[in-house]
């Protein structure tokens, strides 16, 4: 599998010219070939970010949208907004917002299509608890999950999807999953697309993983069969740091 996608979820951090020096420090680094480079800012600063990275190989994403077109939702953001500032993904079903913000897989669902309506593609976050891994439940989890939030969803529409398994005990805590157990569950999910579409499109869906990637385990974790590039939160909020992992 060729195709690499690495992307970095700056999450409630960096005001718009922090993050518009970031990622100016960004468009100077090199980037492997075959690696697409994505940075999710938040939603205030993605128009100071887009202005930066335009006529470079870094796409824009955002962290969240709303399911709704447009009207009365105090403080949401709709697909055309983001789509106008020159966005791309949108990271949907993050862990944070499911146990924050009650997120279900319904909603996601509802929001998946409204990105895919807009012509944007989803990076769809999935994953286990650490109670669920420890009860041996971590496939069954991330293939419900799998289910319930591509309900509806044609083929043609997959295949524009990320997916990004990221288990919840490995966000942010500096245990990563060893790169066999991660591609483990990248190999479950793979099969869960093939049912629900085709080996075919199973196999060309890029699945990330994400959960404490670091300059030190991206590149174990990168050689394995079925994991596709990475979903990075801590580690993509420093030039260097980010860009030794576009460089794997
Ligand atoms: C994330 O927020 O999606 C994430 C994986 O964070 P971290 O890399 O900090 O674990």
């Amino acid at each position: 599998m060729g195709r690499y996608i690495i992307a970095g979820n700056w999450k409630l951090n960096k005001t718009p010219s922090e993050a518009g020096e970031l990622a100016k420090a960004l468009t100077e680094q090199t980037v492997g070939a075959g690696c697409e480079v994505v940075i999710a800012p938040s939603h205030v600063a993605l128009a100071r970010v887009a202005e930066v990275i335009r006529g470079s190989r870094i796409k824009l994403a955002a962290q969240n949208v709303s399911q709704h077109s447009e009207g009365a939702y105090t403080g949401e953001t709709s697909v055309s907004m983001l789509k106008d500032l020159g966005v791309e993904y949108v990271i949907l079903g993050h862990s944070e917002r499911r146990q924050y913000y009650g997120e279900t897989n319904q909603i996601i669902n509802a929001k998946i299509k409204a990105v895919l309506a807009g012509g944007l593609k989803p990076i769809l976050c999935i994953g286990e608890l650490l109670e669920e891994r420890e009860e041996g439940k971590a496939a069954t989890v991330c293939r419900t999950q799998l289910e319930q939030s591509l309900a509806g969803i044609s083929a043609a529409d997959m295949a524009e999807i990320v997916i990004a398994y990221e288990p919840v005990w490995a966000i942010g805590t500096g245990k990563t999953a060893s790169p066999e157990d991660a591609n483990e569950i990248h190999v479950i999910c793979r099969e869960k697309l093939a049912s629900l579409y085709s080996e075919e499109l199973a196999g060309r869906v890029v699945i990330q993983y994400g959960g404490s990637v670091k300059p030190d385990n991206v590149r174990a974790l990168m050689a394995k069969s079925d994991i596709n590039g990475a979903l990075v939160g801590g580690a993509s909020l420093d030039a260097a740091s980010f860009a030794s992992l576009l460089r794997f």
